[in-house]
């Protein structure tokens, strides 16, 4: 199958920011096997097999890369606000009253996300299935939701196996002896069961249909054991993957590398051996000189969520910092109970806008060219897929987009990406490409029937709200307390960083 996208403003994103109008893109099979203006078309995009896609009154781009997100919150969307991370994590999360779903329900949770990110330009997303009965169902519902709706998915299996009151300091001992043997009662994978597991969602869904790739995520440091760790390390070194894991997103977990390790998070995952360019780090915000430092060396990347940063009120991303000492900067949302989206133009809306201010020296600021890379090749490098997506180049994937041209927001036409950023929304992706397969045309999904879906999803996610909901928030209740106490007890310390992550004076109390 052939595809010739002609006469379009072609932005194809290479390393000299060539743009072609009139220009054009020939698919053929998964790959694009040519890009460039429309007057050197080659003598295969004539052939009269191949389908045309007139985009005369289109801007092309490559499909964009949600390098952080996960599917599993879906069915929470607007769920809460103004809690910080580990008052909400205990809401969305909670260690009493998390319902097992069926494989189906899983499949239709994480059709939200798979929906919103074809219908906002998303070509690729991580999606970090969080899944704490550790059993096969979750993965195995993604997975075949990312296949029928045609989107490419690297899925990343979240792995912990540290006991919930040794995840935070001070906790175990705040908490009372009663609840605390109730909650060192719950059921946890142990390390070789939760290794054990991805490798079965490996040899499953490794390449399956040419778009899912399987990754090892542990959680976060402070969840896992070394054990736990260094498996992950050398389960990523072995299939060559990348390997992901949440790391300083709050002022507790800064405190936390110090309580538990006398040491920064980073500085411990350097000693697990986890630092290498496969290794990506979410968040990333309460970092010191040497963190900051050791990432560059080690040649990692992180994901930026500024969305869920601000919503939760975690603080704000050192993005030029980090880039300055050599890290790959991906795009993400983060979780759909969080920002709570999975439409990354919104994130790249906000990634463009952030960084201008808490600081008057302009030119360190973080323009909306550099925010739109970090949403394609940066997250193209983190899901260790750089030299296949994030671009439109001759032998990469043919993950391409099409935006409406006539959207009031782009008249008149100054600048494609800037315009992306400050001026349109996703409503202005009309057409979408993945792997070669159009996925959406002219804003209709078709590779399944979206209609159908949409009211089995409504009604799986309408029993969600009403069964399991309130045993969620009973179970939340039972322990805010206590992580509360914590919380406080962190967010009052003082600590030497690399930058001030609120840009505001520090707690007092
Ligand atoms: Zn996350």
């Amino acid at each position: 199958m052939s595809i010739l996208i002609e006469n379009g403003l072609i932005v194809t994103n290479d390393d000299a920011g060539t743009r072609l109008d009139p220009g054009g893109v020939l698919i053929e099979e998964d790959r694009i096997a040519w890009v460039g203006p429309m007057d050197a078309a080659p003598e295969a995009a004539r052939l009269p097999e191949v389908e045309t896609i007139d985009a005369r009154r289109s801007i092309v781009m490559p499909g964009l890369v949600n390098a952080h997100m996960h599917s599993n919150e879906c069915f929470e969307q607007g769920a809460y606000d103004n809690l910080p991370l580990e008052l909400w994590l205990i809401q969305s999360y909670p260690p009493f009253g998390m319902p097992r779903l069926s494989e189906r329900e899983h499949y239709l949770r994480t059709m939200i996300c798979a929906m919103e990110s074809i219908r906002s330009g998303v070509t690729t997303v991580q999606d970090d299935l969080l899944h704490i009965q550790v059993t096969p169902e979750a993965v195995d519902g993604a997975a075949k939701a990312y296949d029928d709706a045609g989107l490419r998915a690297v899925i990343t299996v979240a792995m912990w196996d540290r006991p919930f009151l040794d995840c935070m300091p001070y906790l175990r001992n705040i908490v009372p002896a009663d609840l605390a043997a109730e909650l060192d009662a719950l059921p946890l994978a142990t390390a070789e069961a939760q290794i054990s597991l991805f490798e079965r969602h490996h040899r499953r869904w490794q390449g399956h249909g040419g778009l899912l790739k399987i990754i090892p995520a542990p959680s976060g440091p402070q969840r896992c054991s070394d054990d736990l760790l260094r498996a992950a390390a050398e389960l990523s070194a072995r299939y060559d993957l990348p390997v992901h894991t949440h790391v300083l997103e709050s002022k507790v977990q800064a405190v936390t590398g110090h309580d538990f390790y006398g040491k920064t998070l980073v500085e411990h995952l350097d000693d697990v051996g986890m630092l290498t360019p496969r290794f990506t780090m979410n968040h990333a915000i309460w970092l010191t000189e040497h963190d900051i430092e050791l990432l560059g060396d080690r040649n990692c990347s992180i994901t930026h969520n500024p969305l869920s940063n601000m919503k939760l009120g975690s603080g704000v991303c050192p993005v030029r910092r980090l880039q300055e000492s050599g890290v790959n900067v991906a795009l993400g949302t983060d979780g759909t109970a969080t920002s709570d989206t999975a439409d990354l133009i919104e994130a790249f809306r906000a990634a463009s806008m952030l960084h201008k201010i808490g600081g008057h020296d302009f030119e360190q600021w973080i323009s909306a060219e550099e925010a739109f890379r970090m949403a394609t090749l940066g997250g193209a490098r983190s899901t260790g897929m750089r030299d296949q997506i994030g671009s439109l180049e001759t032998g990469k994937k043919a993950d391409v987009i099409l935006l409406d041209r006539d959207a009031w927001g782009f008249i008149p036409l100054n600048d494609p990406i800037r315009q992306l950023a400050f001026s349109v929304t996703s409503e202005c992706v009309r057409s979408s490409i993945i792997g070669g397969r159009v996925v959406m045309r002219d804003r209709v999904v078709i590779s399944l029937d979206e209609a159908a879906l949409k009211a089995e999803v409504a009604e799986a996610a309408e029993r969600f709200r009403r069964d399991h909901f309130p045993k969620m928030q009973a179970g939340a209740k039972r322990i805010e307390p206590y992580v509360r106490q914590v919380y406080e007890r962190c967010t009052g310390l003082k600590l030497e960083l690399a930058h001030d992550p609120h840009r505001m004076p520090p707690r007092q109390n």
